[in-house]
């Protein structure tokens, strides 16, 4: 028998409740049932992002919603300032070209935090920036970049902060309103436990105002139009209905554990597994700003990190990241964000064990995994997992 274990930022497990939830009949979205179901799930979104405003919905992955930020605050010719710490800081200036927006880069070390110091010099060398945009934690690094921070650079300026909060929303604290972040986007195959298929989108007061002003091309992804929509209960076009389903059931999930407690978790969860990894004599590839959301960590010398992911997957069915870019062969990643509780992170951390000493990496068994432990029982009783 292979059981298999799914440990990757995305897509990550999803609970049986929201796989049941959303095996059942398909509704129609113009028809009657749908109303309440939206509304509720509206109601939700808007507390995870901590906001009054609205939290839009798109049919799409994490992208689609990364590249709404960006045709719907901008304008043709116009500057932003980019936070280029790994692919997704890529991925923003990928996204400003196509559309013909100016870029000026912030190019952070992979692994590591941009230093809230370099925006605002940036800005105030170049006063024509009108958007900066980051992520909140840099999935292909591990690292996560000082949001608070920056959003007290930007917030009382005319200048909007863009957040990609794929992997940070429902992991870690990041209250949008309460921090004056401008724009927010996250996807559903991360912290929100459903499988890939939704990206959502949040505007600040500041933010609508300048999508009243954009000029780039934009079809399906409109937050103006989607807006309207949405305030009716309604998808300008044809919802995602059973994620939308399956995504009612997972907010449910989450507002029962509630937001301090999802919050202890994953940072319960991210320092055993950085224990335990570094028990067993590895490096962190991020450590001085470590995500909530996935640890990577160095291959050990002459080791390819690819045969660590191949050996895990092919061998124990434990499916782990590995490196993007320049990182790879040279890190791996385990994810603990979503569907994860402490026994997650000791079958990784038991699997990865076993995993080196087949490649001929000797470790002491048992020792990653104590380490772990001992970080789990340090407080008395860990939160809850968001397992009903
Ligand atoms: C997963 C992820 C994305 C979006 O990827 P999609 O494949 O489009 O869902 C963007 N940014 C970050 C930080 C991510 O982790």
């Amino acid at each position: 028998m292979n059981k298999r274990y799914l440990l990757t930022p995305g897509p990550t497990p999803v609970p049986e409740e929201v796989l049941l939830a959303m095996a059942k009949p398909i509704i129609h979205h113009r028809a009657a049932d749908f109303i309440p179901l939206f509304e509720e799930v509206r109601k939700g979104l808007k507390w995870l992002y901590q906001t009054k405003e609205e939290v839009l919905i798109f049919a799409s992955s994490g992208t689609g919603a990364m590249e709404a930020a960006v045709t719907n605050t901008l304008c043709k010719g116009d500057h932003a300032l980019v936070v280029r710490g790994g692919k997704f800081g890529e991925r923003w200036a990928e996204i400003c070209k196509a559309y013909g927006v100016k870029t000026t880069n912030i190019d952070v070390t992979w692994g590591e935090a941009v230093d809230p110091n370099q925006i605002r010099e940036a800005l105030k060398r170049s006063p024509d920036i009108k958007a900066v945009f980051v992520q909140a934690s840099e999935t292909s690094t591990g690292a996560s970049h000082p949001i608070k921070e920056i959003s007290e650079i930007t917030r009382n300026t005319d200048i909007l902060l863009v957040v990609d909060a794929i992997t940070a929303l429902g992991v870690v604290d990041l209250p949008m309103d309460l921090w004056g972040l401008d724009v927010v986007v996250t996807g559903s195959q991360k912290a929100l436990m459903l499988p890939p298929g939704l990206a959502f989108i949040a505007l600040s007061e500041k933010a609508w105002k300048a999508a009243e002003k954009s000029d780039l091309p934009k079809f399906y992804f409109n937050v103006k139009k989607e807006k309207k929509n949405h305030l009716t209960n309604q998808t300008a076009y044809t919802p995602a209905v059973s994620l939308v389903i399956g995504l009612q059931k997972s907010l449910q999930m989450m507002q029962k554990e509630g937001l301090p407690a999802i919050f202890e978790r994953h940072d319960k969860l991210a320092r055993a597994t950085r224990a335990g990894a570094q028990a067993i004599g590895l490096e962190l590839y991020a450590p001085h700003s470590p995500s909530a959301a996935v640890t990577s960590v160095k291959s050990p010398a002459g080791l390819d990190a690819q045969e660590i992911v191949k050996r895990l997957k092919n061998h124990y069915h434990v499916t782990i990241a590995g490196g993007q870019g320049d990182a790879k062969g040279k890190i791996f990643r385990i994810a603990h964000l979503g569907y994860y509780d402490r026994f997650d992170i000791i079958v990784s951390l038991s699997a990865l064990e076993m995993a080196l000493n087949d490649l001929g990496f000797s470790v002491e068994l048992g020792r990653a995994v104590a380490a772990a432990e001992a970080e789990f029982m340090t407080q008395p009783a860990m939160a809850k997992a968001a397992v009903a």
